[in-house]
């Protein structure tokens, strides 16, 4: 299946005709192409997007949330198909792309259909002055939204979904790695109503297609998720072309455990949170704090428990984990396994790559549990991004609190306690973006979205995420 870039309503080919070849993860095989863009390309889908916006960004809000309604609607209404290409692409389980990647999505376009609606500014009067201010809240113009491969509409949709509420065109990139339901939603745009060259997604890979994004003088904000280092380069490229940045970035996430737990509640969670989406989700727990007095009862119950996930083909209803996204990344991940002795830890469980019949090359591992004895290892400071968890006790809170906070990193953390004292002393002393108490992936969209430290700059959601994708312009009237 080939894939083509959505420009101004159309689906064409790259301009240099240069192609990539696209893998099925549960299998190995490269099942299609996608274009490897240029920088013609882009400068063709942002002199579309140019044209378009004094027609979007005019438009009545009623009007924008109607057709971010449909865009929505379409996305539902194409449930099981999204899914399964999201699955094929990725090698993520159908059931979770049912579950969560697509409804998501949907509720992304919903939600920003919504908000802006309630959309509002700020007016200030300067009493004895005479005079009035107030704030207008423009749309930026071209803007671009880059994302990754781990949750791939889910992300895409996160960034695109704002921008266009607030009445800007985009040049959208999915990553290379996973580019197949961002090629079909161009369809579904069109259907809901979407003008041409409001939204344009072109393929291809970050330092070409990319690269080509950050580099064009009329797109001037840039929304991206993806790894700490891409970060740093964005940041490098764009900073002296003055434009607006968003950077949600890696995660190397604390779980602290205490033993006034509610036991079976946080090892149920805790095996989610650590194996979901084969830990390739950047909010996934990664680095599991247990308080010693419970610290061996957790070690066998969590590594019985993991010993029960299913690794399997994606299609399967008892898969639990599917296939990792790409070979280069089971590689990437297997290193530190095999590593795992010299980078600090001990394998306690898992480890190996499994076999499943009759798709022998998809990329598939188990689940992996290692013992850590510091947290200045390599296993605890580096970002794996797989079905890796460590795991080490702690003595006190002041200990675990260090420990979660002795990383570059601060996307999210998740703290298991029943105290409220400590649960309020930790969500203050957290260096991270996100504290999840008792719980762990349970998002309202309204809230802010973010990283602190190496984990980002900016935050997403809500309408955070309305004013990144807006400029404030300050209109002062004297009377
Ligand atoms: P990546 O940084 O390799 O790629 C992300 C995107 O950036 C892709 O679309 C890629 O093509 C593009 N890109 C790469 N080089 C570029 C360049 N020079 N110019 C412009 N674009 C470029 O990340 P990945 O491997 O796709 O994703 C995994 C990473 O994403 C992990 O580090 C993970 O923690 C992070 N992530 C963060 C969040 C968050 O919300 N903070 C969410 C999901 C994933």
């Amino acid at each position: 299946m080939n894939i083509k870039n959505y420009i101004n309503g159309n689906y064409t080919n790259p301009a240099s005709n240069d192609w990539l070849d696209n893998y099925e993860p549960a299998s190995g095989k490269v099942y299609g192409q996608i274009p490897n863009s240029s920088a013609q390309d882009i400068e063709e889908a942002t002199a579309f997007a140019k044209a378009a916006f004094p027609h979007w960004s005019g438009t009545t809000l009623d009007e924008r949330s109607r057709i971010l309604m449909n865009i929505a609607s379409g996305i539902e209404a194409r449930l099981e198909e999204l899914a399964q290409a999201e699955s094929r692409d990725n090698g993520k389980p159908v059931s979770l792309a049912m579950a969560v990647d697509i409804p998501r999505a949907a509720s992304n376009f919903r939600f920003f259909a919504n908000a802006i609606t309630q959309f509002s500014a700020e007016s200030h009067e300067s009493v004895g002055l005479n005079a009035m201010n107030f704030t207008l809240r423009k749309p930026i113009g071209v803007v671009g939204c880059i994302s990754p491969w781990n949750l791939p509409l889910y992300l895409f949709t996160w960034k695109i979904a704002p921008a266009l509420a607030a009445g800007n065109c985009v040049i959208a990139k999915p990553s290379e790695v996973t580019p197949m339901t961002a090629y079909l939603l161009g369809e579904i745009c069109t259907e809901a109503g979407l003008p041409p060259g409001v939204l344009n997604i072109v393929h291809g890979l970050g330092h070409t297609t990319g690269q080509a994004i950050l580099e064009h003088k009329d797109i001037k904000a840039i929304s991206f998720t993806g790894g700490t280092k891409t970060g740093a380069h964005l940041a490098k490229t764009c900073a002296p072309m003055f434009k607006k940045l968003s950077l949600e970035l890696g995660g190397k996430n604390p779980n602290l455990i205490f033993a006034d737990c509610n036991y079976e509640d946080m090892l149920a969670t805790t095996v989610r949170s650590s194996f979901a989406n084969q830990g390739q989700i950047c909010l996934c727990g990664s680095r599991i704090f247990v308080e010693r007095s419970i610290y061996d009862r957790f070690k066998s119950d969590f590594i019985s428990k993991v010993k029960e996930l299913v690794v399997g083909h994606p299609s399967q209803e008892k898969t639990n984990l599917g296939a990792l996204v790409s070979k280069s990344h089971l590689e990437k991940v297997e290193d530190y396994i095999n590593n795992a002795q010299a980078y600090g830890g001990t394998v306690l469980y898992g480890g190996k790559r499994v076999s499943v019949a009759g798709y022998e090359n998809g990329y598939y591992l188990e689940p992996t549990v290692i013992e850590v004895d510091s947290n200045d290892c390599k296993l605890n400071q580096e970002e794996i991004f797989g079905p890796v968890v460590t795991i080490m006790p702690f003595d006190t809170e002041e200990e675990a609190l260090a420990l979660a906070n002795g990383t570059k990193y601060g996307l999210s953390a998740t703290v298991w306690t029943q105290q409220l004292d400590r649960t309020m002393r930790l969500s203050n002393a957290l260096e991270s973006g996100i504290v999840w108490v008792n719980t762990w992936m349970n998002r309202d969209l309204r809230t802010p979205f973010g990283g602190v430290k190496a984990s980002g700059v900016g935050r997403e959601g809500g309408f955070e995420a309305l004013r990144f994708f807006t400029e404030a312009k300050n209109v002062c009237i004297k009377y």
